[in-house]
């Protein structure tokens, strides 16, 4: 019996051992097949591996400085005002007397002239405003010495009119579109050079020619008005007289030849 037992004890080891064998087999079958199967390997896509990381998820970026925006260039500044000379000046603008708009790079002389007549300044200018004709010069200046002003330095004036043909070409000027011509009439034939009046600037003197000399507080005030003029456009204008430029006129008169030499040299009457 005892025998018996003993060999149905090793028929059950010899069976667990065989279905212990069997289900590794197996397994190792299933593996190697596995193995075997299995495709050729896909190319790495890291989209799909970090597809559901944000960029900050990764610490060396978390961190990372903001991108910094492009600075944009500083305006240039502002040029600075002419620092002009303290000079007292009336100003009776009259929107008859300006023919358009005249910049600093169309600046190239000063014309002197004289009213022939003896009335101050500013009836000077009302008469010029009034008569219809929208002639008149930037300034005038007064026996006592008194400046006054009826058209801006920026905008044209009718003062030097029309010279014989040539005169354009003599003093280097054209008459370019920007003179609005209102209120001009030709002088006669032969009268058709008008280019002057959009380069210069017109000062005019309370003065009858062949009357004497000028006052000393009115060629100060011209000294004064020159200086002035030449600050505001920073360079010295060529300084001419009205009958220079137009033959035939009488500005200015023959008592103001030595002051005219003097300011052409020196820009002052005296040469001081
Ligand atoms: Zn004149």
């Amino acid at each position: 019996m005892k025998t018996m037992m003993r060999v149905t004890a090793r028929v059950k080891n010899v069976f667990v051992c065989g279905l212990l064998c069997g289900l590794v087999s197996l397994c190792l079958v299933f593996s190697l097949s596995a193995c075997s199967t299995s495709e050729a390997p896909v190319p790495h896509d890291p989209s799909e591996v970090f597809a559901d990381r944000e960029f900050s998820d990764y610490p060396a970026h978390a961190e990372a400085a903001p991108v910094k925006e492009p600075e944009e260039p500083a305006e240039p500044a502002a040029p600075e005002p002419p620092s002009l000379p303290e000079i007292n000046i009336v100003e009776d603008i009259r929107s008859g007397l300006i023919h358009g708009p005249k910049g600093p790079e169309y600046q190239r002389y000063i014309v002197l002239h004289d009213t022939e007549g003896e009335s101050s300044p500013d009836s000077v200018i009302s008469w010029w405003d009034g008569n219809g004709n929208h002639v008149a010069a930037h300034f005038v200046i007064g026996t006592d010495g008194s400046i006054w002003q009826c058209v801006p330095l920026d905008n044209i004036a009718h003062h030097a009119g029309y010279a014989p043909d040539g005169s354009n070409a003599a003093f280097d000027v054209a008459l370019d579109g920007r003179d609005d011509l209102i209120g001009t009439a030709l002088a006669g034939s032969g009268y058709s050079d008008y280019g002057m009046n959009s380069w210069s600037i017109g000062i005019e003197m309370v003065h009858v020619g062949g009357s004497g000399y000028y006052p000393e507080e009115q060629l100060d005030a011209l000294d004064a008005l020159i200086a002035y003029i030449d600050a505001y456009y920073g360079f010295e204008s060529s300084i001419t007289d009205h009958k220079a430029w137009a033959v035939g006129n009488s500005d200015t008169s023959p008592e103001f030849a030595e002051y005219l030499a003097n300011y052409q040299q020196y820009r002052t009457h005296d040469g001081a």
